[in-house]
């Protein structure tokens, strides 16, 4: 018997009232590993209502006892990592390499988290005006929310909760429907610290759910992370409803290639960067641009990586990469590589049609490089599969305008040994997070996740100050207290 999953409501798993549930499969073997609800609005009120009636309490409760369960929740991560990170594989196909690392990630957030004391504090003025004094404090919203994709089942939620409770904030959760299980452990742990009930709440479910959330008059905030297309829908309609809303969206990374880079080094860290997690990772390479005669030995460096990387099931060791989530993201990532070809891009490595032995049900694709003459459909969406590629450019300007058309602005990085093109890089490019000899530019938690353009909408990045920034309010206090009013005792 399959398991159906529950919601995290008031301390307490909870069945939901849903009346539908999906699969939750795991990709590489498409064994069903427990039914996810689609749970109701009524399922979100409940959760809702009761983050609302613990706000009060974990509001006054002091930011110095408020971080001891974060760091309780770091020991547990720490003691329970293999477990988490082997539902992580088994949920979302990326290897416990991978998943091991994510993890790690997500403790990283725990750990800057629990810096609220010193974070969460305001700033003040004596003698603004002759016996007056001025101060900023910050204070906690309310009940805040979090929406979170399927690509980094642990990671992307402590992008958010460990912040939000740290500032006095009661949490409510809706991870991806394809992968629920991992936070559902973490979750686990949060109640195993002794953490008030109501503080976080877990409801499952797709839009209705999201939904429910956007329109819920007591959720003062909202952050997600996933498609730009409905980073869109959430971002109108939450703000419309006077929420504050942050929004992390899809991606379409390009890496600068220039030919006084260390050629091999660079196709070593693009292949890492381009297929690692199965290129389904917001920080992915997705266009490697080569500049001059960058372009012969790098490609033929990095096709040789790509046909010889070993695809497989995710918890044997030896697998350098997982499926992808899905039959029909499988479908998509082949038919829009099968669309490049047509439209005479050539292909390099021919991933497609993979069959991985004992695996033959999984939904493999293996490294796939094509090159691309000219700005095509392949080009600018993105592909969110194991797809590279190539475009050249006469110079390092070629190459800027060739990602600055682009509509997104995660992430881009340049390989160079000089360090005047570098610099020229960092000023010019469009894009929220920079590498410079750096594959996968991903912001450590005590910086913000700085996506641009259709990769972010909003003000406040996730993660580090802004993290902090968003889920608080400013209060300005301007005070007199002149003697002479005091009562003498
Ligand atoms: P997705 O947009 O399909 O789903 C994300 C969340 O939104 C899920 O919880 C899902 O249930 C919900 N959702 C889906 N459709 C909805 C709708 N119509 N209305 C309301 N809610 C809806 O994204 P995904 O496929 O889970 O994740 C992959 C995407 O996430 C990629 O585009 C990737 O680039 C992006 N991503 C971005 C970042 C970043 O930092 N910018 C990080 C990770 C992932």
């Amino acid at each position: 018997m399959v398991a159906k999953l529950t919601n995290f409501v008031n301390g307490q798993w909870r069945e939901s009232g849903a009346t539908e549930y999906l699969p939750v499969r795991n990709p590489a073997t498409q064994e069903i590993l427990a039914e996810v609800p689609l749970s109701t609005a009524a399922d979100v009120d409940a959760a809702v209502q009761a983050a609302a009636a613990a706000f009060p309490a974990w509001r006054r409760t002091v930011p110095e006892e408020r971080i001891q369960y974060l760091f309780k929740l770091k020991q547990l991560l720490e003691e329970r990592s293999e477990d988490i990170a082997r539902m992580t594989t088994m949920e979302n196909g990326k290897t416990i390499v991978e998943a091991r690392a994510e993890l790690r990630r997500a403790i990283e957030n725990v750990e800057v988290a629990c810096g609220i004391p010193t974070l969460m504090q305001g700033f003040n003025l004596e003698d603004v005006a002759p016996g007056i004094d001025e101060m900023m404090i910050r204070q906690p919203l309310g009940v805040v929310a979090a929406i979170t994709p399927f690509n980094f089942p642990a990671m992307v939620p402590l992008w958010f909760l460990p912040y939000a409770i740290a500032c006095g904030n009661t949490f409510v959760l809706k991870p991806s429907e394809k992968v629920p299980m991992t936070m559902r452990l973490i979750v686990d742990l949060l109640a195993e610290t002794g953490l008030p009930p109501g503080v976080v709440s877990l409801v499952n479910g797709s839009k209705a759910v999201v939904d429910a959330l956007l329109d819920h008059p007591d959720v003062r905030a909202i952050s997600f992370v996933g498609s730009t297309p409905v980073a869109k829908y959430i971002y109108a309609r939450g703000s419309a409803n006077g929420k504050r809303v942050q929004c992390q969206g899809g991606a379409k990374n390009h890496v600068v290639i220039m030919p006084d880079a260390d050629l091999e080094m660079t196709a070593r860290i693009v292949s890492d960067g381009a297929f690692g997690c199965a290129g389904q990772r917001c920080l992915a390479v997705s266009v490697a641009v080569t500049v001059d005669e960058a372009h012969g030995r790098f490609c033929e460096a990095v096709t040789d990586l790509a046909g010889s990387m070993k695809v497989g099931y995710g918890l044997e060791n030896e697998s350098q990469m997982g499926p992808v989530i899905s039959v029909e993201s499988k479908r998509r990532v082949e038919d829009l590589v099968g669309k490049g070809v047509h439209a005479g891009a050539k292909i390099l490595v021919d991933g497609r049609n993979a069959s991985i032995p004992k695996f033959e049900k999984g939904n493999f694709i293996r490294p796939t490089i094509i090159e691309s003459p000219k700005d095509d459909e392949l080009g600018s969406m993105e592909i969110f599969g194991p797809v590279l590629t190539v475009r050249r450019a006469g110079s390092l300007q070629d190459a800027i305008a060739i990602l600055a058309k682009s509509s997104y602005g995660n992430a881009a990085s340049i390989f160079t040994s000089n360090g005047a093109a570098a610099r020229q890089f960092r000023y010019e490019a469009p894009v929220g997070n920079v590498g410079i000899n750096i594959g996968v530019a991903a912001p450590m938690a005590y910086f913000p996740f700085s996506g641009w353009k259709d990769s972010f909408l909003g003000v406040l990045h996730g993660q580090g100050s802004d993290a902090v920034e968003f889920y608080t309010d400013k209060k300005i206090v301007i005070e007199r207290w002149p003697k002479e009013w005091s009562r003498k005792f």
